[in-house]
């Protein structure tokens, strides 16, 4: 057994859901912090750990770009103190990394101190953790979730079947043996575009189908497909 995935080291967490997509850009951070508001709307007692490395944008979806969380002294241990915007406890790596300096740590360290962080954070009381991971399907995604004890994984994917490959590889993943976490279901984004002013048109700008095709493909569900929204990006840096 890893030294990680015994649930007993997080006994203030009850669920931990993954959102995992194949590449970057799908909105697989803007899927997590959107769940993450959908439940804490819907009474949940809510926590998101950012372990994106290569792209950590949840400190400035929460508007926390400046945050600088607490460390305090705990026993022999030091533990840190995840920062809290509306109701939702929140711990990026990007609080630690510097934003002009392309993160640098390899494979095993880039893993060993994603672990460390979500163990080293003091959460309090948390019905649900996201944790939004990095993309691709790398030695980092793969021990990460060898070594934390998941409950579930959402897949995160455009509806064009070119890009599929890496994220079925994302999904066999979750389901090899080794690894062995359910996945619950498949978000399709950016699935099509209408403008305000045709709002009965759609426009299938990045293809169509992906979505569906994942989820018949690994006998899961498709939960969602959300289109493109205008000022979205807008909305996301404000
Ligand atoms: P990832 O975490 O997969 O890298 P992000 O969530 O950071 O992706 O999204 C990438 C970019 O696409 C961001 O600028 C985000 O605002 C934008 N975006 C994501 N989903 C949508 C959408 N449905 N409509 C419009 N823009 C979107």
């Amino acid at each position: 057994m890893s030294f990680l995935k015994e649930k007993e080291k997080f006994p203030e967490i009850k669920k931990i859901i993954a959102v995992a997509s194949g590449k970057g850009g799908v909105g697989k951070s803007t899927v997590s912090v959107n769940l993450a508001y959908a439940l804490a709307a819907k009474g949940y007692k809510t926590a998101i750990y950012d372990a994106d490395i290569y792209g950590p944008s949840i400190p400035i979806l929460f508007g926390l770009e400046n945050s600088q969380p607490e460390v305090i002294q705990m026993g022999e241990e030091e533990k840190i103190i995840p920062a809290l915007k509306d109701d939702i406890q929140v711990m990026s790596i990007g609080f630690f990394l510097n934003p002009e300096q392309p993160a640098i740590w390899r494979g095993p360290a880039a893993s060993s101190y994603l672990k460390q962080f979500l163990m080293d954070t003091l959460w309090k009381d948390v019905d649900y953790l996201i944790i939004d991971l990095p993309p691709g399907t790398g030695d980092i995604l793969l021990t990460l979730c060898q070594d934390i004890p998941l409950d579930g994984a959402i897949i995160v994917t455009t509806p064009q079947k070119l890009s599929l490959a890496d994220v079925q590889k994302s999904v066999m993943m979750f389901k090899h043996k080794d690894i062995n976490v359910p996945v619950l279901g498949v978000i399709e984004n950016m699935s099509w575009f209408t403008p305000e002013t045709h709002l009965d048109e759609k426009y299938f700008l990045f293809g169509e189908g992906g979505g569906r095709f994942l989820a018949e493909r690994f006998e899961t569900e498709l939960l969602a497909q959300i289109p493109l929204f205008d000022g979205l990006c807008k909305a996301s840096d404000k």
